[in-house]
């Protein structure tokens, strides 16, 4: 089958590799959509380690199950990443992630879905009704589901002022999710096209800041156009000046939730936390329950997945560029079955 590992000096590379092996346990998911996030840049840039190469990346999946074995063979489906024990503390508690046992992530620390199939365990399959296409359902394996745990952790409620700084994959799902929370929703874009579209999927106001510098008027703008200064920030870009910006908003008490990142590190003085008792919250990918819940949203047309390009394997790295460059509108997929490979 071809795939697209990430190989040892941190480059991408298309490569034909054995359909794999699957164990008792776990079923083999015939890839029909996969996501490219933001974190595969992190892969790319050495930020995160994917234990081991050449690793499939792909970490955004949705596809059929293809396991003679398997009542399940043939059914639609979402790939919950995680892979969790389902019993410990954690996982009886929706933090998932935190599990005490995992056995790591698809797509980061195991093969993932830039492949033509994908191994996942059985309690990873989340089913995928009809009225949800598989790009979206890849979509919302991860942003959709980070979004949802995010505004959970948050306690976001009914006419809370919120921000969400970045209109990305994410930035779009939580525009939406915080919304559908009871939430008054300011969004800050890099580009006007990108505040369109959080405008139109629930943001009630919102600005574009298309340089480090703009954010130095982000407090003021934002207690100007909320009417009063946030309770949440949801940080998805995580630059010095946008996280910097981000605790110079919030009301007191507010929280500060980190999603997204960069290499820059969080530089801020306790004191500045301390006098108004600001919290910092952290939130990453999200439970198995979270992800169903999104898939619900969308299944009700209450959650909108924007798809902004949809390629072949084969145009992965210029989705890839084009991420980098802040190009995107929504979120690049790849597609399987227009690719001419898939005959396996
Ligand atoms: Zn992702
Ligand atoms: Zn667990």
């Amino acid at each position: 089958m071809r795939a697209a590992e990430l190989v040892e000096d941190g480059a991408l590379r298309l490569a034909e590799r054995p359909v794999p092996k699957v164990p008792d346990g776990s079923s083999l998911v015939r890839v029909r959509a996969a996501g490219v996030c933001g974190t595969e840049l992190h892969f790319l840039e050495g930020l995160l380690d994917p234990m081991g190469s050449p690793r499939v990346l792909g970490h955004e999946i949705a596809g059929e199950v293809k396991d003679a074995r398997a009542a399940s063979s043939g059914s639609r489906v979402a790939v919950y990443n995680v892979m969790n024990c389902g019993s410990c503390r954690y996982c009886n508690t929706n933090r998932d992630r935190l599990c005490t046992r995992s056995r790591g992530m698809i797509g980061f620390t195991a093969d993932g879905g830039f492949a033509e199939y994908v191994v996942v365990p059985e309690a990873n399959l989340v089913p995928l009704p009809d009225t949800v296409s598989f790009e979206a359902a890849a979509v919302l394996a991860c942003s959709g589901m980070t979004a949802v745990h995010a505004v959970r952790l948050a306690g976001v409620g009914i006419g809370d002022p919120v921000a969400v700084n970045g209109v990305g994959g994410v930035g779009l799902m939580l525009v939406q999710v915080a919304a559908l929370a009871g939430a008054t929703v300011l969004a800050v874009a890099d580009e006007a096209a990108k505040l369109d579209l959080a405008l139109s999927l629930g943001a009630r106001a919102g600005l574009v800041i298309d340089r480090p510098e703009g954010y130095e008027t982000l407090p003021e703008e934002t207690s100007r156009m909320l009417g009063q200064p946030p309770d949440v920030f949801f940080e998805t870009v995580g630059t010095r000046e946008t996280m910097r910006a981000g605790f110079g908003c919030l009301a007191p008490g507010g929280s500060f939730v980190q999603i997204g990142y960069t290499s820059q590190p969080l530089d801020i003085h306790p004191g500045a936390l301390i006098k108004n008792e600001l919290r910092i919250l952290t939130s990453a990918a999200g439970s198995r329950n979270d992800l169903e819940t999104a898939i619900t949203l969308a299944s009700q047309d209450r959650l909108a997945v924007v798809i902004a390009n949809r390629t072949d394997l084969d145009g992965l790295p210029e989705a890839i560029r084009s991420l980098r460059d802040r190009r995107v509108l929504g979120r690049n997929v790849v597609l399987f079955d227009r690719t001419g490979h898939s005959s396996r």
